[in-house]
């Protein structure tokens, strides 16, 4: 016997939560939608309302909801034990679940240090980063201290990955709290920073990262960047080679690599993790969002043998690094992530991915013929659709029109979930989705954007 009705909990949600990235003064207008239940690529809300997933629920689920192996996992390592610490013990997932992560990323990567979210497995790269020059051939790197991170990058929303993030919007007043970090140009052709257009322009973003590294490599510890896709900058997409060319850029000036695989990883690009797509090692990668498959919160910084080994040391030398978040390595989790990677392996989800990705592809050609479509980016399954007010000019809608909000609750009212970046429209669809149901994804963003626009 329930002891909420569907009015009770839209009070309640209204009444004590406080939703993150949300105008709260906004939000209590509307009404909410508060799922109670998931089906495969469905979200279903307390009056039983069903809604596609158009975004993955952000950016996480893999293998679609209420998946039977994923729960069955879940629920028989809780009969087993939810929790021990990792400080000073081990557990059986999460010892199974690094060895599996170390099979799967790129060639190199050999050591996995496990936190509970995107943002923390961030700020565990740059600690590692920091620490490691402070360590390496007794400190004759130790003034390798700052890092290099991309204009318009978003690595999350704690305080050090914030210091690295690039986005005016999120990081600006916090200004005063954040380390010194340098920004090079991201990567975004629709409206270059370097004001020049492809292919004349021989990208010339590559070549300001060389130029920064060329003069200041002897104070930068690391260079962070979101591989391939700047996710939520509005999935801005980096021309090919761009990434390998930070790679190389990076060996040559004596620079850590931190690959930020949070949004990019576990298929999402159409490979397992978008280095691959070019080959690259980083020296750090940071996963999270997709590694459980969207069940639960769960994260890992893995390190080349290289790092790891500059923390190794007696217990009086003082190398250890002094870092670890309670639920570290939760055995639950890890269970998740391990049945997840099974999953993904088992039913070749990857190589299966050609199909929906080139449907995606050829779904959003329609779009470029609306009338506020300026832009339309895509890589594997992720895509940014670029509303503007006009297209010639390319001038962006403003804040105060609130383009993207008002696109996503047209698509709501037809039973799709999305959420939109400022004025891109974002599709993230889950990879198991089905043809059918990406066609709907696609038909309803379209006419919704048609609509409101
Ligand atoms: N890094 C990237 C590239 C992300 O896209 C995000 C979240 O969207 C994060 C880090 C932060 O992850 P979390 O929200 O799990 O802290």
């Amino acid at each position: 016997m329930k002891n909420y009705t569907s009015e009770l909990l839209e009070q309640w949600d209204r009444e004590y939560i406080w939703h993150p990235f949300t105008q709260m003064q906004e939000y209590i207008k509307d009404s909410p939608l508060v799922v109670e239940r998931g089906e495969g690529s469905y979200l279903i809300d307390i009056e039983g309302k069903r809604y596609l997933d158009g975004v993955s629920s952000l950016w996480v689920t893999v293998h679609g909801h209420n998946k039977k192996d994923l729960n069955s996992a879940i629920e028989e390592q809780l009969n087993k034990i939810a929790h021990s610490t990792l400080l000073g013990l081990a557990n059986v997932p999460s010892i199974l679940l690094a060895k599996k992560l170390v099979e799967i990323t790129p060639p190199g990567l050999n050591k996995v240090f496990y936190s509970d979210s995107g943002s923390t497995a961030v700020e565990i790269a740059l600690k590692i980063a920091f620490q490691y020059w402070k360590q390496k051939d007794g400190g004759a790197f130790s003034k390798k201290i700052r890092y290099i991170s991309m204009g318009e990058a978003y690595h999350g929303d704690t305080i050090g990955s914030v210091s690295v993030g690039g986005m005016e919007m999120f990081h600006d007043i916090f200004r005063p709290l954040l380390f010194d970090c340098v920004h090079v140009p991201a990567p975004y052709c629709y409206r270059c920073p370097l004001g020049l257009a492809k292919p004349s322009c021989g990208m010339a973003c590559a070549q300001a990262v060389e130029e920064v590294m060329a003069k200041s490599h002897h104070e930068i510890a690391a260079m962070i960047i979101e591989p391939l896709v700047q996710g939520a900058a509005g999935m801005i997409v980096a021309p090919e080679g761009y990434l390998r060319r930070v790679r190389e850029l990076c060996s040559r000036y004596n620079i850590l690599l931190i690959a930020d695989e949070v949004a990019v990883g576990f298929g999402r690009t159409g490979k397992m993790f978008a280095c691959e797509h070019e080959g690259v090692t980083p020296d750090l990668m940071c996963l999270a969002k997709g590694i459980t498959g969207g069940y639960l919160p769960l994260a890992a910084t893995l390190a080349t043998y290289e790092v790891y080994q500059a923390f190794l040391g007696t217990h009086s030398e003082c190398k250890t690094f002094f870092h670890g978040h309670t639920y570290t390595g939760n055995p639950v989790a890890c269970s998740a992530a391990l049945a997840n990677i099974k999953l993904i392996e088992e039913e070749r989800i990857i190589g299966g991915l050609g199909e929906k990705i080139s449907f995606l592809e050829q779904g959003l050609k329609r779009f470029i013929g609306l009338a506020h479509v300026g832009d339309i980016r895509q890589k594997g399954l992720m895509a940014g659709i670029e509303l503007v007010k006009n297209k010639g000019t390319k001038e962006p809608y403003l804040w105060e029109d609130n383009i993207g909000h008002k696109v996503i609750m047209e698509a709501r009212k037809n039973g799709l979930v999305i959420r939109p970046l400022g004025n891109v429209i974002v599709l993230m669809p889950l990879l198991s989705m089905s043809i059918p149901e990406l066609d709907r994804v696609l038909d309803i963003t379209y006419h919704s954007i048609a609509k409101i626009t």
